[in-house]
């Protein structure tokens, strides 16, 4: 529950069971609990395609509060909420706040959020943000479940599921996975959080790491992957492409190093043909010029735009669990 989060404590595990307790990041996980969500996404679609989601509502409320830019996280996230039914308050703009605006501290601007909304246990607040500790801190706050939707430039668990739940649509068996991840891998948060979430679900993990020198992996998540039992390799599976974090390499006063690196890679059709057979091509958008040929999308390989509505899904199915007692 929350309330275990308070003092900056660890969140807490799943075990099995998600009612009410936060979703922050990937160590909260076992391999069960992930094929759990991955089935209960497969048991949503078969729902939705058949047209009988209203078996899948849950008595519960949701506030969507994104404290940074979103199209497809924020959307599918209310997508995702209005599936199961929830009564939602999403707001984009939450950094325009007056309450972010005069500085007031997240801890209160999500009380005030969840004593407005006249949130309990049992329901949901949902939250995008640059601190990386913001969705620890949201959680010792309040009652409700925290989601983190992202924080930082390290954590992304909620798209890490539905990269995870993509690549498991095409193969099924996670073992022996060959990864290619490519671009920024310094600032880009969905890469850290995938590398964790497959090499804690897979055995024989090979991610290729490809980025430009000062866009490296950081050393300590390679050396958890490598403990986990990831190895490095040339070829691939999966191509999982990543745009230069722009914003992060302003915030860091790096823009001059950005300027020499940002025409680096580029991924066209004639490019990825050459790819080993099957070879997926995926991708968390946006793009920044890396990956923008509309021919790509004949690519029998490609599944970017799959991803967006598998993350519907998979977001639907953790907050039902989460949301049902
Ligand atoms: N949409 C993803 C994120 O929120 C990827 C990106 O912004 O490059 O991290």
């Amino acid at each position: 529950m929350s309330v275990q989060m308070k003092n900056g404590g660890i969140p807490p595990k799943i075990s099995g069971n998600f009612y009410g307790k936060d979703f922050i990041e990937i160590s909260q996980l076992n391999k069960e609990d992930v094929y759990k969500i991955f089935e209960q996404a497969e048991e949503i679609r078969e729902a939705y395609d058949s047209g009988s989601i209203s078996d899948l509502k849950v008595n519960a409320r949701a506030a969507i509060l994104f404290f940074q830019n979103s199209t497809r996280t924020y959307s599918s996230f209310n997508r995702a909420c209005q599936i199961l039914g929830l009564d939602v308050f999403a707001e984009h703009g939450m950094s325009a706040f007056s309450l972010a605006m005069k500085g007031e501290f997240l801890r209160r601007t999500i009380q005030s959020i969840y004593q407005t909304q006249m949130l309990t246990a049992g329901d949901v607040i949902i939250m995008r943000h640059p601190d990386t500790n913001s969705s620890h801190i949201a959680a010792s706050a309040v009652d409700a479940s925290i989601v983190n939707a992202g924080s930082g430039s390290l954590r992304h668990p909620t798209q890490a599921l539905l990269d995870l739940y993509t690549i498991w649509k095409d193969i099924k068996n996670l073992n022996n996975i060959e990864l290619i991840f490519m671009g920024d891998l310094k600032f880009g948060r969905t890469v850290k959080s995938l590398g964790s979430l497959i090499s804690m679900v897979g055995k024989n993990i090979k991610i290729n790491l490809v980025s430009p020198d000062i866009c490296s992996l950081p050393d300590k998540l390679r050396e958890e992957w490598e403990e986990a039992g990831v190895k490095t390799t040339q070829t691939t599976d999966v191509l999982y492409v990543t745009r230069l974090q722009q914003e992060w390499f302003e915030k860091s006063n790096m823009m001059n190093e950005y300027n020499k690196i940002k025409a680096d890679y580029i991924i066209d059709y004639e490019l990825i043909k050459k790819a080993k057979n099957n070879t997926l091509l995926m991708h968390p958008l946006p793009s920044n010029g890396e990956m923008e040929d509309p021919k790509l999308d004949e690519y029998a390989g490609a599944r970017y735009l799959n991803q967006m509505k598998n993350g519907t899904l998979v977001r639907s199915a953790l907050i039902r669990q989460i949301t049902k007692k």
